[in-house]
């Protein structure tokens, strides 16, 4: 295919070309370890004019900082400033990439996605719609290309595929899922460890957070039809008090998703400037990627995002009446 001519056409060593890669704002787990992990595997091969960013402030949430591979992390200002090849990882569209959307001015743009809302601004698009995550379209690559699996390659694309399963229990999880996990398992790393540092290592600050934003959750049975949604907001103030990293927000859909009584979940949560990011959750009947589409941003049918404006209760508000006009 034309993303294995791109690679293959890649001159190696010191004195070869220059490959950007990059992810989304606000990275997750799946945009960092399929990078990180694609970022390896060109590395081992001798591609080593290689750097590995995402967009903003050069914070990588603390469950990643010890990800394989975080040594081929640069700050967004250190990226090449005219690389021959940029590869995007896990972005649906280029308002996900902030200030880095001008290397897309590259002469070859690889995208790498599993958006179905994915917009196709590179020049090769390898985009999978079935794809649970990212790090599985990142694996069919490095297969078709011939490039091996080691522990630390397999670590970062099995805490991608474990993140956007929410650990293998969303309906993405296929026998194909599984079997890239016992592929990556099998290269000799350690789930339990990989889970517990992921998922189980909250600060306790979080858990306090955690506690006061689920305290003011609302639960609007009528919603989507009688399907219901539940929603609520964690600000800037809320992290500052807890003394908490900005990643911590991104965790809170969790908890208010596994709500029995709304098929929808919404979490909005304020933005360092102001505005929010909020989180969208659908049990199934519902395509909260529609809905987000409408509005501005993106993602799957069960988990999107877009950026709201005004009170959180306003933008419950407009989630709320598109809701109406979105049920399948
Ligand atoms: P999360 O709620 O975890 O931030 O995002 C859920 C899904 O929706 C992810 O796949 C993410 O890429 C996508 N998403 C979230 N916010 C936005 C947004 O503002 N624009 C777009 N295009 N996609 C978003
Ligand atoms: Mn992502
Ligand atoms: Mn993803």
């Amino acid at each position: 295919s034309a993303a294995v001519e791109a690679v293959r056409g890649l001159t190696p060593g010191p004195g070869g070309d220059e490959v950007q890669l990059i992810c989304h704002v606000s990275p997750d787990g799946d945009a960092l370890g399929s990078m990180l992990g694609f970022a390896l595997a060109l590395h081992a091969r001798g591609i080593t004019r290689l750097r590995a960013t995402f967009p903003g402030d050069f914070e990588l949430p603390t469950p990643y900082q010890d990800m394989p591979g975080t040594e081929l992390l640069v700050p967004e200002a250190e990226a090449f400033p005219a690389p021959q090849l940029v590869m995007t990882f896990d972005v649906a569209a280029e308002s996900r990439l902030g200030e880095l959307v001008r290397l897309l001015e590259a002469p070859c743009v690889v995208v790498l996605d599993h958006h179905a809302s994915n917009t196709r601004f590179g020049r090769v698009n390898l985009v999978d719609p079935r794809a649970a995550a990212t790090s599985v379209v990142v694996d069919g690559l490095l297969s078709r290309l011939g490039f091996p699996l080691d522990p630390r390659i397999a670590e970062c694309l099995y805490i991608a595929l474990a993140t956007d399963t929410g650990s293998f229990k969303f309906d993405m999880t296929t026998p194909e899922v599984h079997e890239l996990a016992a592929r990556l398992i099998a290269t000799g790393i350690s789930p339990g460890d990989i889970s517990r540092r992921i998922f189980d290592s909250k600060p306790f600050g979080a858990m306090k957070l955690t506690s006061e934003v689920l305290e003011r959750a609302t639960l609007d049975r009528a919603a989507a039809g009688g399907r219901g949604m539940v929603w609520t907001y964690a600000t800037q103030d809320d992290l500052a008090r807890h003394d908490q990293r900005p990643y911590v927000l991104d965790t809170l859909i969790d908890p208010v998703r596994s709500v029995a009584e709304a098929d929808v979940a919404v979490v909005i949560k304020e933005s360092p400037g102001g505005d929010w990011a909020v989180s969208l959750r659908s049990k199934g009947a519902v395509d909260v990627s529609r809905l987000a589409v409408s509005l501005g941003g993106g993602g799957h049918r069960l988990a999107a995002g877009f950026t709201g404006r005004g009170s959180p209760a306003e933008v419950a508000a407009t989630v709320r009446s598109r809701l109406e006009a979105n049920l399948i």
